[in-house]
């Protein structure tokens, strides 16, 4: 008899409890532990890794080097040792091969010490690390030999993530394994039918959706096994892409915007007889694209990416006289005080001579200044406000804002970002949002996948490259030499040292130091020093940053403040001290801060001897490329899609499969493939798809658009 559950009501939805051996305790743990409530939920909690039981190290052989291991052996002792906190459990396994290997546990050593006996045969597995000369395991997973095959005679045998509270439950791998098998036994083929369309599964050669799913947990063997995880991680990316491309289609029918029809006589004038250099190939493409997106009637929202020093600022700026020309202000808020107001000079220099009248908002901008620009601002007397956030608050009142341009954006909050949309009505303003951290193609197709994206991938000429070079701390004296040399001829150099807020009173303490120290050997009056860090006050900052700008000092010490777009271009050398304290992103925003002339560049990675594997593939990248996106590839693969500040909050970036740093290829599949079918049936009304579109709107309803809140 089938039970209830198989029929209509969807087997895939009904509580745990269903299945045998499940009662009320169990299914309050896996709920607390792993989020797991429904029957489909554990069907889609895959395994995390699979364990080929018939392929074991000999201990003899075993080389510690990181790797995980799997070994079949005797459990010859077992022994709790130690006392309060240095308690811990520790015991030895001996193979075949004659060789031992010693286990260690620090954690459930109640439990764990009633569960394991010696004597017996056990499947051990976990990294092999050395000390002392002895290798061990810390934590193994550990499994009865005898028991390990009994289940079926696969040997292929998938390991879930558990927990120490579900472990004692009898939930670990193997209680797992068992109820993933009663589902599996229970399934019918109505619950798991084929949601994508049959052209596409044929077309891809795709394993179809309920083996994939059943081979994803009990893979026969590693064919299989890659199949459906082929078949899984493009489902998972392209109902995603599907998603995404929906909200973008919904947004550029809804949210309509302000018409800029044509370029006018100010974008004109500015083009003919200001601009101070040809725009490079990218930068016009880029102009056009946006040209394009004011001309709809919708509201632009775009990304532009470029990468340091590509000369986003002369885009943002002819973006902004696009708005001008059709009657309407224009705004571009950066992150920082020093960063808004060098967009101020530059760009008052640039449009010197052309009746447009131009104005600075920051925190530091007060009373009766403050009031009078308001008023104005309100009044339509100002043309284009530049400025930090100060420009987001409620205060700050525009006549009419037609566009709102946003640099370095990822130094600004989802919700700061989303203040100015509100800055202007009927319509929201366009929004441009600017960008120097490259965002991987992948990332930016799933973060940001219903924005639009615009990319300078070309750097204005005349720059020669940054030469980057790595030092220990040993050679600390050649680096000091190095500036000096650059010095003498009557360049300047940075000095960069990290600050982490964590241990932020340490750090600054070491910059002082570091201070004392420089000033010894850059003795005034031959050498000036700036010292520039984050809590000091705005006025003093700026003061230095100054002093530095016209070459009044020849070395700014500085903690990341000097990160963003600061833009000196005499500075040619620069020293990062404790490299390794720094992510690869940071590295690259800050080495671009020199070879910003014509002049060749230096950078020096200043180190300790001692690096962590992932340090030292930091490093190596950074010497061994300056292509902002190869580095942005470097740092997905390394830290995870989760580095993007803010991506986290989107869910679009928890997939339980794919990974964009590993996945492209099929991302680009997914994306066109959906691409495709929203072309055909934007609203995927056809019979066909039926079974896709309810199952995006049941399972992709979380999946919020970015281009809403950028
Ligand atoms: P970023 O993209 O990092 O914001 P900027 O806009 O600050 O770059 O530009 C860096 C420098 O390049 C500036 O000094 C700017 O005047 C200059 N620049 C921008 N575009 C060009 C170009 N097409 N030709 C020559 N120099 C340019
Ligand atoms: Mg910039």
């Amino acid at each position: 008899m089938p039970t209830p559950a198989t029929s209509k009501a969807g087997f895939l939805d009904q509580s745990l409890s269903l299945l045998p051996g499940v009662g009320p305790a169990k299914v309050k743990l896996l709920g607390e532990e792993l989020q797991l409530f429904t029957i489909g939920d554990l069907l889609h909690a895959y395994p995390f890794r699979y364990v080929d039981r018939t392929k074991f190290h000999r201990i003899i052989d075993i080389i510690p080097n990181g790797e995980a291991v799997q070994v079949k052996g005797t459990l010859v002792t077992l022994n709790t040792v130690g006392e309060g906190r240095g308690k811990r459990m520790t015991g030895r396994i001996r193979d075949a091969s004659g060789a031992a290997l010693e286990l260690v546990w620090f954690r459930g050593l109640h439990v764990l010490s009633r569960m394991y006996k010696t004597g017996e045969e056990y499947i051990v597995y976990g990294k092999v690390e050395e000390f002392n000369h002895r290798l061990s395991i810390t934590h193994p997973e550990m499994e009865l030999a005898a028991r390990a095959g009994n289940l079926d005679q696969a040997t292929f045998e998938p390991v879930y993530a558990s927990t120490e509270k579900l472990n004692k439950r009898g939930l670990d791998t193997r209680g797992r394994r068992k109820l993933i098998r009663n589902v599996f036994d229970r399934l019918q083929p109505a619950d798991l039918q084929e949601i994508l369309p049959l052209p596409l599964v044929q077309g891809l050669r795709l394993m179809d959706r309920a083996q994939a799913l059943r081979n994803l947990h009990l893979p026969p063997d590693q064919a299989a096994l890659d199949g459906a995880v082929r078949r899984m991680k493009f489902e998972e990316l392209f109902l995603l892409q599907l998603r995404l491309l929906q909200l973008k289609l919904v947004r550029e029918h809804k949210i309509a915007g302000y018409t800029f029809g044509s370029i006018g006589p100010i974008f004109r004038k500015f083009y003919d007889e200001k601009i101070p250099f040809e725009l490079t190939g990218a930068q016009k493409r880029v102009l056009k694209e946006i040209r394009a997106d004011l001309g709809r009637g919708v509201q632009m929202n775009r990304l532009l990416q470029g990468d340091v020093g590509s000369g986003k600022t002369m885009v943002g700026l002819m973006t902004m006289l696009m708005a001008l020309d059709n009657g309407f202000q224009a705004c571009m808020m950066a992150p920082t005080e020093i960063l808004a107001y060098q967009h101020y000079e530059g760009i008052t220099e640039y449009l010197e001579g052309m009746d447009l009248r131009v104005a600075f908002l920051s925190g530091s901008v007060k009373g009766k200044a403050r009031r009078e620009l308001l008023e104005q601002l309100a009044a339509g007397e100002i043309d284009i406000l530049l400025g930090t956030h100060a420009l987001i608050e409620p205060t700050v009142v525009f006549k009419n804002l037609g566009i709102a341009i946003i640099d370095e954006q990822h130094r600004f909050g989802v919700k700061q970002r989303a203040k100015l949309w509100v800055k202007n009505k009927p319509y929201p303003p366009h929004v441009l949002v600017m960008t120097a951290t490259p965002i991987p193609r992948t990332l930016a197709m799933t973060a940001y996948g219903d924005l639009d994206v615009s990319v300078i991938d070309e750097l204005p000429p005349g720059r020669t490259p940054i030469k980057t070079v790595h030092f220990t701390e040993h050679r600390r004296e050649r680096v000091f030499g190095r500036i000096r040399e650059e010095i003498a001829k009557g360049r300047q150099a940075y000095v960069v040292y990290p600050l982490i807020e964590e241990n932020e009173k340490l750090d600054l303490l070491a910059l002082e130091e570091a201070y004392d120290e420089m000033i010894q050997r850059f003795a005034p009056p031959d050498y000036q020093i700036s010292i520039v860090h984050g809590k000091m006050k705005p006025e003093n900052k700026d003061f230095e940053m100054q002093r530095f700008k016209n070459g009044e000092t020849q070395i700014m010490m500085a903690t990341t403040v000097i990160e963003v777009g600061v833009n000196v271009p005499n500075a040619t050398i620069m020293v990062i001290v404790h490299t390794e304290r720094f992510g690869l992103s940071q590295l690259h925003q800050l080495r671009g801060r020199v070879g910003r002339g014509a002049k060749e560049s230096f950078c020096i990675l200043l180190s300790s001897v001692k690096l962590s594997k992932e340090s030292r593939t930091r490093i190596e990248t950074m010497v061994g490329t300056t292509d902002g996106f190869k580095i942005a590839e470097a740092d997905l693969r390394l830290r995870g899609p989760g580095m993007l500040d803010g991506t986290q909050q989107s869910g679009v970036l928890q997939m339980r499969l794919a990974d964009l740093a590993q996945d492209g290829v099929i991302l680009n599949v997914a994306r066109d493939k959906a691409k495709e079918i929203l072309e055909a049936d934007p609203k995927l009304e056809r019979p066909e798809h039926q079974r896709l579109a309810a199952h995006l709107d049941r399972y992709m309803r979380a999946v919020k658009g970015w281009g809403r809140i950028s």
